[in-house]
């Protein structure tokens, strides 16, 4: 059986139309106001024809080819080049962009959906594009006219690729430790010196042009992360010539073999200043955010390609006389996989509808309490959807057996490709640490109080349909759990101010079941509007996501209550002798 891939775009739909009504916010949004559902489905319908055609067969062949330096030039796996020709000719990058830099202006929500199938069809091909739109939303907002004319209609059409150049050896997790300087020029440029590594995409031949988005220290920055600028350094410079920056080498992955990761050296490169000098990590942010939400889109499509491939296995392989997926170990493995992807499809896309909103509703209190909501769903989104990506991907290649193991299957590049996910962008536990210290608490509660109170209405909806009540009694029991829990945790805070630290890895789990009852009793509500049209499919929704409720859901008592574990001790290790 070959690994396939088709697009969930029934699922896509109802998420978008029915279970996030997002056409009728899109309407209080101008520039969106004219994005209905028929044109979002037809979009997405090309886009599926164009991943399955030209993206997905890329996949097996980017892997075992990899890709190669000769000398300082990275050359990507054939057909890699010409897949990225058609996805710029057919306006793909330009999807969410604004039509003054050339692009579509359409909603980030549909953008996030290609993303979805994007990455899962081909995390490592993604990987050029991917961080596109990030580029395009740091200079768009903090670049200086100049560097906007020159740079930004390239980006926003994709005809120019973008780097993100943070990691050096000694500044991982933690950037203030970053050492590369950028010294400012009498011309009001920045030559900027110093190492990176692990730099996605620095190099390649899909573009001629490539920035790279570079932190950096001014003379005389302070220490730490309040003194690190943000600089805009282009592979070639304006009058054509190659700017002065190396790649030494590619690394050798465990996973996304076709996406280039080099180490490099600016020995005294040509880059121009973005923001304010010092302020490099706030204009970096908007950077990250995006690619935060894309990374967790990377989860997704990893979770529904892996779980679709096991769940056609398990209809075909027999065992004991029957398909596989008759074992009710087998059933629980997939359900399990169904339940979990299409309640993270819907959180994410939750995300990036209020994204569309913070920008462009017309009520600015709208605006504001959506950002708000963004902020607080993206470290979620990034961590949950990653880590339950390779959760599902190791059970889908469960449900393969030992065939599961072996390369031609399919399902082992996928489990491999989306490791790396829990990893960058900020790794999952710097993710929690953001979520609960940053994104919960430092607001006092208040972004957490606003998403609560759109759980308890949805929850209020579901109780006064009879057969929803469950659902309805299981989301109320996680909204006071969840205000219960930060109460708990912010009141120990002001004491002890560790206490968040050692609690933020189960409060982001915690916090995720509680996304997820709110996500399995939208859709199931939703589903309802579909009966009369397709019975059958709004039944299955409905026992799937009932699944969630039942199976799943339990798990959140035990996330809550190690969140809560406030003075349990947390001994000291012993280093190894
Ligand atoms: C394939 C690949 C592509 C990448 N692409 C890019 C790119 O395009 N641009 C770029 O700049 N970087 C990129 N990176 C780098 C990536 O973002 C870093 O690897 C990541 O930020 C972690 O840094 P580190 O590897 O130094 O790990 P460390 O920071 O050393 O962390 C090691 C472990 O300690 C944990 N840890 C560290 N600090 C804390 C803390 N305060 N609390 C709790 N736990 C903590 C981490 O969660 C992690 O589990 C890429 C890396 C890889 C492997």
């Amino acid at each position: 059986m070959a690994y396939d891939y088709l697009a969930p775009l029934r699922d896509m739909r109802f998420v978008i139309a029915r279970v996030l009504g997002a056409p009728v916010s899109w309407a209080q949004c101008g520039p969106l106001a004219d994005c209905d559902i028929d044109t979002t489905a037809a979009v997405l319908e090309e886009a599926a024809r164009f991943v399955r055609e030209v993206v997905l067969p890329l996949n097996a062949v980017g892997d075992a080819e990899g890709c190669t330096l000769h000398g300082s030039a990275v050359t990507t796996p054939a057909g890699f080049g010409a897949a990225y020709q058609a996805y710029v000719e057919g306006g793909w990058p330009a999807l969410p962009t604004h039509p003054d830099w050339g692009g579509q202006g359409l909603p980030l929500l549909v953008d996030a959906a290609v993303r979805e199938m994007l990455s899962g069809c081909n995390h490592a091909w993604n990987m050029y594009p991917d961080l596109l739109h990030g580029a395009y939303e740091t200079l768009k907002h903090h670049g200086s006219e100049e560097l906007k004319s020159r740079y930004l209609a390239d980006i926003a059409t994709g005809r120019t690729l973008a780097a993100m150049a943070l990691t050096e050896p000694q500044a991982g997790s933690d950037l203030g430790a970053l050492t590369t300087k950028g010294l400012p020029q009498p011309d009001g440029s920045l030559r900027i010196t110093g190492s990176k590594i692990f730099i996605s995409a620095a190099d390649h031949d899909l573009t001629e042009q490539i920035v790279h988005l570079v932190l950096c220290r001014l003379p005389d920055a302070p220490p730490g992360s309040k003194g690190i600028s943000l600089a805009l350094v282009p592979k070639l410079l304006p009058d054509g010539t190659r700017n002065s920056w190396t790649v030494d080498s590619l690394e050798h992955k465990m996973g996304i073999h076709a996406s280039a990761t080099c180490a490099l050296r600016y020995e005294g490169a040509t880059g121009w200043l973005i923001g304010q000098p010092n302020r490099g990590l706030a204009a970096m942010f908007l950077m990250m955010n995006s690619a935060r939400l894309h990374v967790g889109l990377q989860g997704l499509g990893h979770q529904e390609i892996a779980t679709q491939n096991a769940l056609r296995q398990a209809f075909e392989r027999v065992q004991f006389g029957k398909p596989i997926a008759e074992h009710p170990a087998m059933r629980h493995l997939l359900l399990r996989a169904q339940a979990l992807t299409e309640g993270n499809r819907v959180i994410a896309y939750r995300a990036a509808l209020a994204l569309d909103e913070a920008e462009h509703h017309a009520d600015e209190t709208v605006r504001r309490r959506q950002s708000q909501l963004a902020a607080l769903l993206t470290p979620l989104v990034k961590a949950q959807l990653t880590q339950q990506a390779f959760d599902t991907a190791s059970q889908a290649l469960q449900v393969f057996g030992g065939s599961g193991y072996t390369r031609p299957c399919g399902v082992e590049q996928t489990l491999r490709d989306c490791r790396i996910a829990m990893v960058y962008e900020g790794t999952n536990e710097i993710q929690a640490i953001d979520l609960l210290q940053r994104k919960v608490l430092a607001d006092g509660g208040a972004a957490l109080a606003l998403l609560i109170e759109e759980f308890e209405a949805e929850a209020a909806a579901c109780c006064a349909a009879p057969s929803l009540r469950d659902f309805g009694e299981a989301l109320q029991a996680q909204c006071a759990a969840a205000t219960q829990a930060t109460q708990r945790i912010a009141a120990q805070a002001k004491t002890d101010a560790q206490a968040p630290l050692r609690a933020a890895d189960a409060y982001l789990q915690a916090f995720g079941h509680l996304a997820l009852a709110w996500a399995w009793a939208a859709s199931a509500r939703a589903a309802q509007a579909e009966a009369e049209t397709d019975p059958a499919w709004a039944v299955a929704k409905t026992e799937r996501m009932r699944y969630g409720l039942q199976w799943l859901l339990p798990a959140a008592a035990g996330c809550w209550q190690r969140a809560t574990a406030l003075d349990a001790a947390l001994p000291a290790l012993v280093a190894p002798a």
